[in-house]
């Protein structure tokens, strides 16, 4: 891999365009997060977890716009998945970024939920968790091996009530309709890139944006062809490109009636974000937050 300073030459180019002289602190971020997990309420609650940490010796903070998600030094991480409490899925291990889509898309107890993309499943198992287990999920997957994953912890978390596909997302059937949709589209991981390391490097190339944009416009179209009405859906990505992000969502909206609802969360304010499309929030790199992109659409 052509590497420029600690990043491959591509996206250090690429940064560099699109942000300009944000770009050398958006690098500085890219470094290895703390360990992060959440309670996952369909087994356990806030109060059981942190007794369980304290007797442990594991002290966590809070994150700012959560009750039940929390960091930890990375360096206590093997500790935390020795206990019961990760054995028996009390808790699953989840980036703060990752766990912005679900917050963002607020499902409903009731509601048809489509998780387009959806293994290994963490956020799948948060919808399944914020709603109490009382929505009706469809989770597609279209690699074998990685819906396995998916249903394996599906079972680990409790989360029932869930039904896995195993195909393309592009080939489910138009005739399907949804109360929300969840994109969380296959990308490059620009976002989660570490500087210097790579192994977190090698799979990232031009090739990979050019073909993720590709895809992502088709899966994009699709999702908001099987939303109901006046519903909404979250597409989101960690990547850091635009051309995995807002171009992506300004091409969808080019061709479907739809319109971007700004994000709106306890806490937001607390999370670091790059310039994005009005109402959509792209998470900057730091030492607790991947790279991520969320955007919140509305069918017409
Ligand atoms: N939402 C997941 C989570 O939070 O655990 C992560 C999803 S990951 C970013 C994207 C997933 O999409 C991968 O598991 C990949 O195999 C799957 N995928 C890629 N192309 C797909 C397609 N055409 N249809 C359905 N799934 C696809």
């Amino acid at each position: 891999m052509q590497q420029n300073q600690t990043l491959p030459a591509y996206l250090t180019e690429r940064l560099t365009a699109v942000y300009g002289e944000q770009a050398p602190e958006i690098i500085a971020g890219m470094v290895k997060k703390k360990t992060a997990f959440r309670v996952n309420t369909l087994k356990s609650d806030r109060e059981e977890v942190l007794s369980q940490l304290a007797l442990a010796g594991i002290s966590v903070e809070p994150l700012p716009w959560s009750d039940i998600a929390f960091t930890l030094n990375a360096d206590q991480e093997e500790t935390l998945r020795s206990l019961p409490i990760y054995a028996e899925g009390k808790i699953y291990l989840q980036s703060p970024s990752s766990m912005l889509p679900p917050i963002v898309l607020q499902p409903n107890a009731g509601e048809d939920l489509l998780d387009m993309a959806a293994a290994p499943g963490g956020k799948t198992t948060q919808m399944a968790a914020l709603t109490g287990g009382k929505a009706f999920i469809t989770a597609c997957e279209k690699d074998k091996v990685r819906a396995e994953r998916l249903k394996y912890n599906l079972s680990v978390q409790g989360a029932s009530r869930v039904s896995v596909l195993v195909q393309d997302a592009k080939a489910l059937s138009d005739f399907l309709r949804f109360d929300r949709i969840l994109l969380d589209a296959p990308c490059s991981g620009s976002g989660t890139l570490i500087a210097g390391d790579e192994r977190s490097c090698r799979a990232f190339s031009e090739k990979l944006v050019k073909n993720s944009a590709t895809l992502q416009k088709q899966l994009l179209v699709k999702a908001l062809g099987l939303l109901k009405a006046g519903k909404t859906m979250v597409y989101s990505t960690c990547s850091i490109l635009p051309e995995e992000n807002d171009e992506v969502v300004r091409y969808a909206l080019s061709r479907c009636k739809a319109q971007v609802l700004p994000i709106s969360f306890a806490g937001k304010e607390r999370v670091p974000t790059l310039p994005s499309l009005p109402g959509t929030m792209c998470v900057a790199p730091t030492d607790l937050y991947e790279g991520f992109y969320v955007a919140l659409l509305q069918k017409g």
